[in-house]
């Protein structure tokens, strides 16, 4: 297992950007980590593939739905063949559903549906309580973690101990939707990591760079200082600090590491 990468962080002239339009990084031989071009489209997400005996499990479908620019399925199928996947997400928003409809015809395969009613009856949760869900021979614990997308989840591999966060915890912007929701997500997810040993805790941007506290520009389609993927549950509990801090205010807030976007209008 390696999360030893450099991850393309786009091109000062996207038109010109050879990369693929989607970088592949083998974690492990069962597990990958995807993420879209900035060139096709800034928010550059990441998305993971897990395989298990009897099904396999991708995350989220980035930011573009056109099969042409953005050839998802065809990533997945060079990777996993044939074999059964279910497709779900990390949360709603759209740059993590737009290519969902590339697996439509897929055979023996499953999307689950972006509302938080579906994502809690396919895997049987009794919200916010958290699940599990079986990919065989591995095992999955899922978190309800609404407050930043109300169907939002945090998802578990107990193989990889790796913990896949979403939007909701992320080297970027913590954009918060519903306050109480997601100060109690935080709670639930870091009372989850004082019982489980987690090996990465992994969202799905990348908008920071090195600095401390600095942001790329919403839209950049370039970031060649961009800070890892990956953090630490410190990270998370940095993340409840500035929650304290903040105490729910309205507004943008720089908290040492943390930027908590708090608006009173709705932003994806
Ligand atoms: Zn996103």
């Amino acid at each position: 297992m390696n999360l030893d990468v450099k991850w393309h962080a786009g091109s000062p002239s996207p038109r010109a950007d050879t990369a693929p339009p989607i970088q592949v990084h083998a974690y492990a031989d069962d597990t990958w980590i995807l993420r879209q071009n900035k060139a096709i489209h800034y928010e550059a997400p990441f998305m993971f593939l897990l395989a298990g005996e009897s099904r396999c499990l991708l995350l989220d479908t980035g930011a573009t739905a056109s099969a042409e620019y953005f050839p998802l399925r065809a990533t997945v199928d060079s990777l996993i063949g044939d074999r059964p996947l279910v497709v779900a997400h990390t949360h709603g928003h759209g740059d993590h559903v737009a290519a969902d409809a590339q697996f439509a015809d897929r055979p023996d395969t499953v999307v689950v549906g972006r509302g938080r009613d579906e994502v809690a009856s396919f895997f049987g949760l009794d919200w916010p309580a958290s699940g599990i869900f079986d990919l065989g021979d591995r095992v999955l614990d899922l978190i309800p973690g609404p407050g930043h997308h109300e169907a939002a989840v945090v998802f578990y591999d107990r193989r990889t101990e790796l913990l896949f966060t979403g939007d909701t915890i992320l080297p970027g912007r913590l954009i918060i939707d519903v306050w109480d929701d997601y100060v109690a997500t935080i709670d639930r997810v870091l009372a989850f990591c004082e019982t489980h040993p987690v090996s990465h805790v992994l969202g799905c941007h990348v908008e920071m760079s090195r600095e401390r506290g600095d942001m790329y520009p919403i839209g950049s389609a370039y970031q060649p200082d961009e800070r890892p993927l990956q953090m630490a549950v410190d990270d998370i509990r940095a993340i409840r600090a500035a929650l304290d801090v903040v105490d729910g205010a309205h507004g943008v807030h720089v908290v040492d590491d943390v930027i908590i976007f708090h608006l009173s209008v709705h932003v994806h």
